[in-house]
């Protein structure tokens, strides 16, 4: 069973739109590194597309009564913390029929900065990092490196940080042993060559000046000083200036490490591109355009965004918090239905893919994959059935039924897909979302863009998996 290259099957018109779907991919991919930075920029974009906050419809009159009613048309978000996003566009249908769902997560695998990580060591300032999601230790070295993220303040201020994205900015990186010194670094496995605590990042190496007005302070105030290391003074001095920081702020901070650079067009074609994050962002930017463009729906289309898939999907802001529920209870509140019941036939008559992202098919590596089921580049959206490991354990079986409908809308609407395995029979395994929403009852499948490098700084995907997934996804919310 072959499956057909889709660039074979693109005119003019075609080209032109997959070019201006990957120029805004790009463009989010840039602004978005972090699942802040990503909720920021589908809210700014959710609110061009005329979708309004939760809130806006919450709002309440003395007697407790919402003053305004959701209906069919409506656009609504609802933002978790900042770091995940719900999308709802109402359909004519009532909620309780259930939803069309699209979900990919916007956190990537990445370094975090630890609570108490600035440390100085023969003149070389480093901040200390602990590693988020499965990475090769060893893909981290030795590459330029950008800080995202947040420092809150006990007086309750934020302060937004960004260093390593302009080309005027500075970058850092964590350093690796010269070959000539690597005897013993080289006859380890490769887990062990590059160890996690040593994925220290190297931020400094200027000490500090004493200046005169330094010198006017009390003799306390002078001596106290000095015994902190010069390079670390520095560092925080700059740190103080610039973002009115002190050392202690960086308990309440969320700092993190990401390749640091634009994404690329690759090959000489420009068929590819490559960049950091693109597990799960590719999906995210296809799932979340897909959900603005829809125009009438019948039944309501919601777009999820959510944190923490690569450590699980904990916390208040992963799949598995009751967000998501929490959300649908209020939608359908808005619409004066507040049984339990409602909810429960909503989720559980829901239909959803779980957008996430598939290995590509490496030639490099041919013996991780079985080639009969594996996604290739080039060849469209990719479905998996099921994913796991050690005999599909953990995963989300999807119903046959359900792949047959699903195929009917993509065959209806000319998009080109695929089935495919992560990989080999026992050569590992891995898992989505997908299981989470299953427990509602929901028909669930996984189906995403292939990826090469997954997990690598810098991800490799093909443009035209991107132009058939958001087509794919397009259809299904339009008519699953
Ligand atoms: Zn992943």
């Amino acid at each position: 069973m072959e499956r057909k290259n889709a660039w074979e099957s693109y005119d003019e018109k075609d080209m032109k739109s997959l070019e201006e779907l990957c120029e805004g991919y790009k463009d989010y991919l840039f602004h978005g590194k972090t699942e802040r930075e990503g909720t920021r920029y589908f809210i700014l974009e959710a609110e061009n597309a005329g979708y309004k906050p939760l809130e806006y419809y919450m709002n309440k009159t003395t007697r407790g009564k919402s003053t305004k009613k959701l209906k069919a048309g409506d656009k609504v978000y609802v933002s978790n913390y900042g770091k995940a996003l719900a999308l709802f566009h109402i359909g004519e249908e009532p909620l309780s029929t259930g939803m069309n769902i699209l979900g990919a997560h916007i956190d990537s695998p990445r370094l975090d900065v630890k609570q108490n990580p600035l440390y100085e060591n023969q003149s070389l300032a480093y901040l200390d990092t602990h590693y988020y999601g499965g990475i090769k230790k060893y893909q981290w070295v030795t590459l330029p490196l950008a800080i995202h993220g947040v420092v809150a303040k006990t007086d309750g201020t934020v302060v937004e940080i960004v260093i390593g994205e302009d080309e005027d900015d500075p970058v850092f990186c964590v350093t690796d042993i010269l070959i000539h010194l690597a005897q013993d670094q080289l006859s380890k496995t490769a887990a062990k060559a590059v160890e996690g605590e040593n994925l220290d990042l190297l931020i400094g190496s200027k000490p500090f000046k004493i200046e005169k007005t330094e010198k006017k302070r009390g003799k306390n105030d002078e001596e106290k000083e000095n015994k902190k290391s010069p390079v670390v003074k520095e560092i925080l001095s700059i740190l103080k200036a610039k973002y009115g920081m002190e050392e202690e702020d960086f308990m309440s901070a969320e700092l993190e490490i990401v390749p640091a650079g634009k994404p690329r067009d690759m090959g000489l074609d420009r068929s590819m591109i490559i960049a950091y994050g693109q597990d799960d962002k590719v999906c995210a930017y296809t799932s979340f355009v897909a959900q603005i463009n829809q125009k009438k729906l019948q039944k309501t289309a919601c777009t999820l965004l959510v944190d923490k898939e690569e450590i699980g999907s904990v916390g208040a802001t992963g799949m598995q918090s009751r967000f998501f529920e929490n959300t649908v209870a209020e939608l359908l509140h808005l619409m004066g239905e507040d049984s339990d019941l409602s909810l429960r036939r909503c989720l559980a008559n829901s239909s959803m893919l779980s957008s996430d992202v598939s290995a590509g098919y490496d030639p490099l590596y041919a013996s991780c994959f079985e080639a009969k089921n594996a996604a290739f580049l080039g060849k469209g959206m990719v479905f998996n059935k099921y994913t796991g490991a050690r005999g599909k354990s953990g995963s989300n079986d999807a119903n046959a039924e359900y792949i047959g409908r699903v195929r009917g809308i993509l065959e209806k609407n000319n998009v080109h897909y695929q089935t495919a395995e992560l990989g080999k029979v026992d050569a590992g395994g891995g898992g989505t979302i997908a299981y989470i929403l299953s427990l509602y009852g929901m028909e669930v499948i996984d189906c995403g863009v292939a990826v090469l490098s997954m997990h690598a700084p810098w991800e490799v995907t093909s443009k035209a998996d991107i132009y058939e997934t958001e087509k794919g996804y397009e259809a299904f919310l339009q008519e699953a």
